[in-house]
């Protein structure tokens, strides 16, 4: 793997931010676990697309299916059928499978052994409904979370009497059989989408594909204002022949990560097919004003843009950047995380430990701080040291008590990315950092 993929992947589990599943037990499964510090980061991601769905954008409401639903839903969706299914060979002589269309060679890329004939291999998760374990309790764990709006969109409708055009934006578990997981956090088991249907009028002056320019732009600058650089984004169209048979277009937003460009989210014109097909499938009528809307989607995984996020941030400045301390000056590591995603806000550092009064007026601010902000406390090891060790998690800054603030009531707040310190006062702290951070 390449070098800075395993740097990040060292800090990530040093640090707090991403764990191997059931990891006392040999890990599981391409599955992650996000310890404190993702958690954080991913609770941020998921806050941000959250407001600027519902919060930003008129006529955008929230939901939250269940992710087991109907197994009719997948009948309808066309998942039980070849359409969600990638095709398979597996090396009769070390039976590893691989995916037809990743493999060039006509024998096993491991061992050189023969393939068998492709076989399609359904994604979804199966799973039993109630006591007994057989095909009338079979459902699936739901592979992509759009299915739960598109059966809800009756409900939404009638409930918050909306009109076309409107979207519905839904935050939620989906899970991927995935036979090529992969690249760490990108391609995995089990993970988070975020997903907005638009539903719009094929008869309007603005028509769906004016709504899918629209959506495609807003999602860009989703990622440009997040600290993306645009050099490391772009947006694909993706030609007719590689679509779903029913996408009347399709554009991948994707990011340079360390092993390429990838997919991170896609914007989809899905035309009347989803509501058509559950209109016909459910018996009940989806239609609005006589018409079937049509949707245009936007649909990204959690995981993987907080892998994007962290590949932008994660710096490495040789030599160091703190001049004024005598330490060695080797490599620092420092996360530029737009500060709207740091987990780590603030943290409070009194300047030297074995001093009981420093710490006593250390705790007070952080007790200040740390029902306002996510803060960390932390009085051990050389300042210089401490300063470091938050940079390499991205805090925004950090808050020096020193024996100045004893006699003035005022700290030290130094910037993470300038490195500037100011004094402010401890009574204006809230303040200050509520506007440095814009929360
Ligand atoms: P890929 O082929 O890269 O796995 P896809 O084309 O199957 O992705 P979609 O079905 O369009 O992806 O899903 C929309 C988004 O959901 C993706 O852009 C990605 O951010 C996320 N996603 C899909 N599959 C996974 C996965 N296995 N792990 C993490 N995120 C995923």
């Amino acid at each position: 793997m390449d070098d800075l993929m395993l740097k990040i992947i060292s800090l990530c589990k040093r640090r707090g931010f991403v764990f191997p599943s059931s990891e006392i037990y040999g890990g599981f499964s391409s599955c992650y676990d996000f310890g404190p510090l993702g958690v954080e980061l991913k609770r941020n991601i998921k806050n941000l697309w959250w407001d600027e769905m519902t919060k930003k954008h008129k006529a955008l409401v929230g939901l939250d299916a269940s992710i087991l639903m109907s197994p009719k839903v997948w009948q309808a969706s066309g998942h039980l059928s070849a359409g969600f299914a990638d095709e398979l060979v597996e090396c009769k002589k070390c039976h590893k499978r691989f995916k037809l269309d990743e493999i060039k060679t006509k024998k096993c890329p491991e061992c050189n052994g023969v393939l068998t004939k492709p076989k399609k291999f359904n994604l979804m998760m199966k799973t039993f409904v109630g006591s007994v374990e057989d095909e009338a309790a079979k459902t699936y764990l739901r592979p992509e979370t759009c299915q739960g709006i598109y059966v809800n969109f009756l409900n939404v409708l009638d409930t918050m009497r909306m009109k076309i055009p409107f979207g519905i934006a839904q935050i939620g578990k989906a899970f991927r059989n995935e036979i090529t997981p992969g690249n760490y956090i990108f391609r995995v088991r089990e993970f988070e989408q975020m997903e907005m249907q638009w539903f719009c009028s094929p008869k309007a002056s603005k028509t769906p594909d004016d709504w899918f320019n629209y959506w495609k732009k807003e999602r860009l600058k989703w990622y440009l204002n997040l600290g993306i650089k645009k050099e490391n984004l772009r947006a694909i169209e993706i030609p007719k022949k590689e679509r779903a048979h029913y996408a009347k277009r399709q554009v991948d937003i994707e990011y340079k990560f360390p092993f390429g460009w990838k997919e991170i989210e896609g914007v989809h014109n899905r035309g009347d097919w989803d509501l058509s097909n559950h209109s016909k499938h459910s018996k009940q009528d989806l239609s609005f004003e006589n018409y079937i809307p049509h949707i245009i989607e936007t649909s990204v995984g959690v995981e993987r843009i907080s892998l994007a996020f962290l590949c932008e941030a994660y710096q490495e400045i040789a030599g160091g950047r703190t001049k004024t301390t005598k330490a060695i000056k080797e490599k620092e590591v420092l996360l530029k995380l737009h500060k709207k995603l740091a987990p780590i806000k603030a943290a409070v550092l009194p300047l030297v430990k074995n001093k009981p009064e420093l710490t006593k007026k250390a705790q007070e601010v952080y007790q200040l701080l740390k029902t306002n902000f996510t803060c960390q406390y932390d009085e051990n090891g050389s300042i210089g040291k401490r300063y470091r060790r938050q940079d390499e998690i991205g805090t925004c800054f950090c808050l020096t008590i020193d024996f100045d603030t004893l006699k003035q009531n005022d700290v030290t707040i130094r910037d993470r990315d300038t490195m500037k310190q100011e004094r402010v006062k401890i009574k204006d702290l809230v303040k200050v950092l509520t506007e440095k951070l814009d929360v």
